[in-house]
């Protein structure tokens, strides 16, 4: 079935650049949405113009650990608010690093500088149909998805969380099938449970392929698209959202 989908022009994929802007933002909020993500909800008079034109969009939050150069991070814009000037963020919560730190210790009043978002990838054009695929980190990217997707849009999201009690509700209008993979103490950088999802999965024509986890798991589940599935490379984006042992770093667009 899927092969059909080479004969099919691809969407297009419009580049937005935005204006770089650095805002210093305030914890307004910050609150466990579940065992394992934190909610931050921020305001600035600044983020009157903020913009970020796609789900997947990410901003540059900078950490001071008291090295000469802060350390950076991406994290999603998870819902903003220009009336009301304010941005919220979802931290995975994992064993170590900055971020993590930073958002298990915030609290209102504490200040986070951030940078972006740079630019936006729209996914334009005739997709029919969203596979949306990711652990934890993408859960913010993918719930956006969700909720920004038009009324009766057709929707899989296969999603990976820490446990049961990590899966979350989205509000929306589309037509959606969430199907969570719990791990319940597994690691999150073995593809198994991704790839015996995918086996069955429908992928209808006109199926954009999304997907965002650690880096391994990212590039397994893209090859078995492309491989066992056979589907086109051009209706997929596969990210690395985080490398395992390896601090800071993402495989973007792989
Ligand atoms: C485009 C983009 C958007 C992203 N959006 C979000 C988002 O909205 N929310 C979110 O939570 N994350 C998001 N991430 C992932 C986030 O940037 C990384 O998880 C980041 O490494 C976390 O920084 P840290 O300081 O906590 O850990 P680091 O200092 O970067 O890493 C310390 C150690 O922890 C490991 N590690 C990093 N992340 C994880 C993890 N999630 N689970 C287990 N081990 C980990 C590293 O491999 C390293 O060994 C996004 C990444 C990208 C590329």
């Amino acid at each position: 079935m899927s092969q059909d989908q080479n004969d099919i022009v691809p969407p297009e994929v419009e580049r937005v650049r935005h204006e770089l802007k650095r805002r210093t933002l305030t914890v307004a909020a910050a609150d466990y949405i579940t065992p394992a993500m934190r909610r931050i909800t921020f305001v600035c008079p600044e983020l009157a113009d903020f913009i970020s034109a796609a789900p997947d969009d990410h901003i540059k939050l900078f950490f001071d650990t008291g090295e000469e150069k802060p350390a950076m991070r991406d994290y999603t814009p998870r819902r903003y608010d220009n009336d009301r000037r304010s941005l919220t963020i979802d931290f995975a919560i994992h064993d170590a690093g900055p971020a993590t730190a930073w958002a298990v210790a915030a609290r209102p009043g504490d200040t986070l500088e951030i940078g972006g978002p740079r630019g936006s990838a729209v996914v334009k054009g005739p997709v029919a149909h969203w596979l949306l695929i990711g652990d934890e980190t993408a859960l913010p990217a993918i719930g956006r998805r969700i909720e920004e997707a038009e009324a009766g849009a057709s929707v899989t999201a296969i999603i990976a969380v820490p446990s049961s009690d990590d899966r979350q509700v989205f509000g929306t209008e589309a037509d959606v099938d969430l199907r969570w993979i719990d791990r319940a103490g597994a690691v999150a950088t073995d593809p198994a449970p991704f790839l015996g999802a995918l086996r069955d999965v429908d992928l209808p024509p006109q199926t954009f392929a999304w997907i965002g986890a650690e880096a391994r798991v990212a590039r397994a589940a893209r090859n078995f698209l492309v491989e066992e599935r056979g589907h086109p490379l051009t209706w997929m984006n596969a990210s690395g959202y985080w490398v395992a042992d390896q601090a800071g770093v993402s495989e973007k667009n792989m």
